[in-house]
């Protein structure tokens, strides 16, 4: 008894109570949001108050960083505009000309960022990262510098061993960078697999409500590559904007009970349409079938998360069809929201994609799942 009272709140406690962000003025249970540009200066010409100006840091902002570095097991957390903008701001960041190893099926809005790095002076070989011998061939001694992998990744939602790449990174002196925006911290923390910064677009599942786009980071240790990110972050304007990060922080406080309820309906929906006659292939890492099954049980604890994808024995034009006869599902991009989400994503992805024309991606949301998953079937059989 006397052991179970005194161990640590469990992240649930920390969300759901934002880890007391209040007002210590007003006491204000709900904290208010710290929408100044500018700070006072003292007479003294010093800064008594801590802050001086908003594009560097906010009170708004650190609250909901605070929450996310508890979550993460990390030592600080910083959050951004975007996530494109939290990612960008890890290779801004870069001192010298690295080659980096990152993710062959990753989003796709930042695979062609990275395509483009060489802009930097920096070199990029994409690898299937759930081959491990894949990677340690792409390793170049003294060059490699930072490693990028997405896990679940977007949208084959192929399954990356954290703790394997953190063992090739660290022996090559290099980064491990964790895109943990599908996991999730309720379901994984790269941090405690090894990772060194854990990548969330924030503007998914954290917030969970399809209103705020942010991004944010997580870092094991602080130390001058965090700095640098910092520093990037304050030059360029990347930093989350005080109202983005109140709202941010009202999503998290339901997080817990979001997405293990999302990836609940997801498996629901796995279980019953895996064996549709329609269907080539359906893709889900808690399906036993999965190649990344066995390492997702591994690293994810509670639940695969919300994402799964189907692929139609008819093709592109079945999968285009299929969507466009969903009325419960909304087909629109994204992922992580309430509402359930349907996406034709080769069409959004375009050229050189390794997403395939046939497959559809689908978030699951809040909804019943026998309305979701009725519909789901509705729309394949007036689709085939
Ligand atoms: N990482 C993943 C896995 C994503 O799905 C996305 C966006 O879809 C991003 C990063 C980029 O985030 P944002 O759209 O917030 O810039």
């Amino acid at each position: 008894m006397d052991d179970q009272t005194r161990q640590p709140l469990k992240a649930r406690t920390l969300l759901a109570q934002a880890m007391g962000a209040g007002d210590p003025v007003t006491k204000a249970l709900v904290p208010p949001i710290h929408m100044s540009a500018t700070y006072l200066r003292d007479a003294d010409n010093g800064y008594s108050g801590g802050y001086v100006y908003g594009r560097t840091d906010n009170a708004s902002v650190q609250q909901v960083e605070a929450l996310l570095a508890a979550l993460e097991g990390a030592a600080e957390a910083m959050t951004f505009a975007s996530g494109m903008a939290a990612a960008t701001s890890v290779f801004l960041a870069l001192e010298k000309p690295t080659h980096i190893v990152a993710s062959r099926v990753m989003y796709w809005g930042f695979r062609s960022w990275l395509q483009k790095v060489g802009r930097y002076g920096h070199s990029i070989s994409f690898v299937e990262t759930s081959d491990l011998d894949a990677v340690r061939a792409a390793v170049r001694p003294g060059e490699t510098g930072l490693f990028w992998i997405e896990t679940p990744s977007n949208p084959l939602w192929t399954i990356t061993d954290i703790a394997a790449m953190s063992e090739i990174a660290h022996d090559a002196n290099a980064v491990l960078c964790v895109d943990s925006t599908i996991a999730t911290p309720v379901f994984t923390r790269p941090i405690a697999h090894g990772a060194d910064i854990v990548v969330h677009s924030a503007t998914k599942y954290l917030n969970g409500h399809s209103d705020v786009l942010a991004g944010a980071l997580a870092a094991a240790r602080g130390g001058e590559f965090w700095d640098r990110i910092r520093e990037v972050r304050a030059q360029n304007g990347a930093l989350l904007s005080p109202f983005e990060a109140w709202l941010l922080m009202r999503g998290m406080r339901t997080l817990e009970v979001r997405v293990r309820e999302q990836a609940r309906t997801a498996a629901l929906l796995a279980s019953r349409l895996a064996a549709h006659p329609s269907l080539s292939a359906l893709l889900y890492p808690g399906l036993a079938s999965h190649p990344g099954h066995d390492i997702a049980a591994r690293q994810m604890s509670g639940g695969f998360g919300g994402m799964l994808s189907l692929r139609l024995k008819g093709g592109e034009a079945a999968a285009i069809a299929t969507a466009a006869c969903v009325k419960v599902w909304k087909r629109a991009t994204s992922l992580g929201g309430v509402e359930s989400l349907v996406e034709h994503r080769a069409s959004i992805e375009g050229e050189g994609t390794p997403c395939p024309a046939d497959l559809l991606r689908l978030s699951t949301g809040l909804e019943d799942p026998d309305d979701l998953f009725f519909d789901l079937l509705r729309a394949l059989d007036a689709a085939a």
